[in-house]
């Protein structure tokens, strides 16, 4: 059989990105389209970051005042919160958290069914709900919205770089790129495209190994209007708890680093710290 000398596809929606953020909208996206598709530039079934993820989840439980969680929050992030847009999020949370559990996910409960949480540096409402055994809840959500996805007859396909998306006038009318290991171009077309690369969202926590993407980019050299960028690449761990690992260790890895080059000062060492 003749090689394809590259791909092509047609699609209703297509979101760039299988991680939580893309398969979620995908999945709800599916309620009201014929045909949605998911890629990504890792293997179709990874799911992103959040495979890799603990799952822990902060949820608003019906129970909470909305504006005590927002308060604790931007405690959390030292002040830099995009209040509105947490408020969206954390309103629906306790769906999605809901949704998760409805699916087999199990948050850690006690005897009496009650859910345990671990709160967060000391504070009243910012609690995580977690999963058993502790640290592995992220590959079991990626396997139930991947089953998800599946169901409702999301299309995915991985290995697919996606380096432009293509305009008409004011219309983007679908995206290019390529396919990741045989370097042959692909080309989607498609009434809507959804970046959920990740960087740019309100939180890339984590620090260096959350944001993945050239999502940003792709939207910016196609003419998007960009906002919320001051919440955005924010080192956003409070300086008073030096005890954790994100605010302790990184610090301590930049000073060694800078030990180590000055070992090296006879090169042109650059070291990103
Ligand atoms: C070790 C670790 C533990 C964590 N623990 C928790 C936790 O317990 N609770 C919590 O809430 N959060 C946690 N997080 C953070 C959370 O996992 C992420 O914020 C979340 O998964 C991000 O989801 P996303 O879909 O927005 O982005 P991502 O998961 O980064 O998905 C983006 C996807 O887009 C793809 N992509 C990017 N650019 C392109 C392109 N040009 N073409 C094609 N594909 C592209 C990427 O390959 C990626 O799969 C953790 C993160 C890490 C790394």
């Amino acid at each position: 059989m003749k090689e394809p000398r590259g791909y092509e596809y047609t699609t209703d929606l297509l979101v760039v990105g299988c991680g939580f953020s893309g398969m979620w909208a995908a999945m709800r996206a599916k309620d009201f389209l014929d045909d949605v598709l998911v890629v990504d530039k890792g293997p179709r079934d990874w799911g992103g970051l959040g495979g890799l993820s603990g799952g822990d989840m902060i949820v608003k439980q019906p129970d909470m005042n909305l504006d005590d969680l927002l308060d604790d929050l931007v405690y959390y992030y030292d002040g830099l919160a995009d209040q509105k847009l947490l408020g969206q999020i954390l309103t629906q949370s306790y769906d999605r958290f809901m949704d998760f559990e409805n699916w087999g996910h199990k948050f850690v409960r006690n005897d009496k069914g009650e859910l345990c949480f671990i709160p967060q540096r000391a504070l009243d409402y910012m609690r995580f709900y977690y999963y058993h055994p502790y640290g592995m809840g992220g590959i079991d959500k990626a396997r139930l919205l991947k089953r998800e996805c599946e169901k409702r007859g999301v299309r995915r396909l991985g290995r697919v770089v996606i380096t432009d998306v293509i305009t008409d006038g004011e219309r983007v009318t679908g995206a290019v790129g390529f396919h990741a290991q045989s370097g042959k171009p692909v080309y989607i077309r498609a009434r809507a495209v959804l970046l959920a690369t990740n960087t740019g969202g309100w939180k890339p926590s984590y620090h260096q190994n959350t944001p993945a993407s050239e999502g940003v980019s792709i939207a910016w050299n196609a003419g998007c209007a960009m906002r919320n960028f001051e919440f955005w690449k924010v080192w956003n761990v409070p300086v008073d708890f030096a005890w954790e690992g994100q605010t302790g260790l990184l610090p301590k890895g930049a000073r060694d680093a800078h030990e180590l080059a000055k070992l090296f000062e006879a090169t042109s060492t650059v070291l990103l710290t």
